[in-house]
């Protein structure tokens, strides 16, 4: 059975969309570069949402942080989705009560995640996850960070120079993710081969204003181009 509108064919989704202020309380654009902005999707109304996420818990996440709508399901239904994510603080999601498991690590790296996530999928009732990279991620670029993270350590846990830089070292690779949006759209190919036939999307969360986007794939989807 194709995923994509599951629960509107089901006819199991109330729908109350609820635009105006949300849509335009006046935030401050992110800033980024142009190569950046092509890489996403803006959702600022419905019509943004991709088709292939249309009806999907991914769609009604988007719809619930980006554009305030409410979405009514009943305790059957839940939880539809599944939410991988960074542990940074600044990460505050607007989900309902039961609407999702969540795994946060740091980077939103979920190599370490199959069984917890195979456990969503197949003993609850999750048929979709959304791997949601952020801007501004600690954990990108991470060997840039040496000399503050080890001076860190030195200063707040009074750890000794060579204590800190070779834990730093033995660690780094591991917690690494390089850049955020090819790491992310990385880790959700990988996890679509490790559990096909459930939706899984790449999304990026801004920090400076609470906005998701999704992560443009090339090529498309075969969902995207219908
Ligand atoms: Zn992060």
């Amino acid at each position: 059975m194709k995923r994509s509108g599951y629960w509107l064919k089901r006819g199991i989704l109330a729908f109350i969309a609820i635009l105006g202020a949300a849509q335009m309380n006046g935030s401050v654009k992110p800033k980024r570069s142009k190569k950046d902005m092509s890489a996403l999707i803006t959702i600022s109304s419905e019509k943004n949402i991709p088709e292939w996420l249309r009806g999907t818990p991914v769609g009604m996440l988007l719809a619930i942080q980006n554009l305030g709508a409410r979405f009514t399901l009943s305790a059957s239904q839940l939880p539809p989705l599944l939410i991988g994510t960074c542990m940074d603080y600044r990460i505050s999601l607007k989900i309902p009560p039961k609407f999702a498991f969540i795994i946060r690590t740091a980077g939103a790296n979920m190599r370490d995640q199959d069984f917890p996530i195979a456990f969503a999928l197949s003993t609850q009732k999750v048929n979709a996850i959304a791997i949601i990279g952020h801007t501004e991620c600690g954990m990108a670029e991470l060997n840039d960070k040496k000399k503050a993270f080890v001076s860190g350590l030195e200063a707040a846990l009074k750890w000794t120079p060579e204590k800190a830089g070779e834990f730093f070292d033995s660690n780094v690779d591991q917690f690494n993710i390089g850049t955020v949006v090819p790491f992310t759209l990385q880790e959700t190919v990988r996890l679509r081969s490790q559990f096909p036939g459930v939706i899984i999307a790449p999304l990026l969360y801004d920090v400076s204003n609470g906005k998701l986007s999704v992560i443009r794939e090339k090529p498309a989807l075969p969902a995207e181009k219908k």
